[in-house]
């Protein structure tokens, strides 16, 4: 199948613009659990229950919050202490920056990450100044992916045709609405680190590895983009 009719292409930021080995994404877990554990009073594993099940049934974490309407979890205050995180792993990808120049057309980033986190991950990867903009979870007005409305919303925001767009996600539930909308889609294949696997984590790992029938299933982007496009 050809890529040629893409005018749009649209990227998740965790675990899809890097590895999960990265260490990245499981920091911002971590802090997740404790800042739940310190507002509500309860243990790490009471908090990390709540946290995956929040997860499982809205989306985010934190939408689980909201929606119940828990006024013990600040949004704004949760989001700034959760991805205030150590990015020293991520190292510049100049291969995929130098992809992702050629690709023609606009390039997005689409996160339930804020943007400013968002920025300062790609200032790491040396992916700045190649995306028209970063599309967070504030922009999103707090409903985060996979909710059909905010897909709606970004698709609305920038005038994007999802019929001539792609969208590149780790997690296979986040692309069943742009499926249904009419993007391609693909679904990065992530293997979970072992290192600070819990048994905990053991439990909740079928959630990222998600099965989901995306138009490609792929384990390397950079490959991936330079096959169609060199
Ligand atoms: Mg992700």
């Amino acid at each position: 199948m050809s890529l040629s009719l893409i005018k749009t292409w649209i990227f998740d930021l965790d675990n899809t613009l890097y590895p999960p080995e990265e260490n990245i994404f499981s920091q911002i877990d971590q802090k997740m659990t404790s800042f739940i554990a310190d507002n509500l009073e309860i243990s790490n594993e009471e908090a990390f229950n709540i946290q995956k099940q929040n997860f499982i049934d809205h989306g985010t974490t934190l939408a689980g919050f909201m929606n119940s309407g828990n006024d013990k979890i600040d949004p704004d205050k949760f989001l700034e202490y959760v991805h205030d995180i150590n990015l020293n792993s991520l190292q510049e990808d100049n291969d995929l920056r130098k992809i992702l120049l050629l690709l023609p057309g606009k390039k997005y980033i689409f996160t339930n990450g804020t943007k400013k986190h968002a920025e300062n991950v790609l200032k790491k990867l040396n992916l700045e100044n190649i995306f028209q903009s970063i599309f967070g979870i504030k922009e999103a007005n707090y409903l985060p992916k996979p909710n059909l409305e905010t897909y709606n919303l970004f698709l609305k925001t920038y005038k994007i045709d999802p019929k001539t767009s792609i969208m590149f996600e780790d997690m296979g539930r986040n692309l069943i609405p742009a499926k249904e909308l009419g993007m391609k889609t693909v679904l990065l294949e992530r293997k979970l680190p072992n290192k600070n696997n819990s048994d905990q984590e053991e439990k909740y790992k079928d959630l990222w590895n998600d099965n989901y029938d995306a138009d490609y299933i792929i384990d390397d982007i950079v490959k991936f983009l330079n096959n169609q496009y060199s």
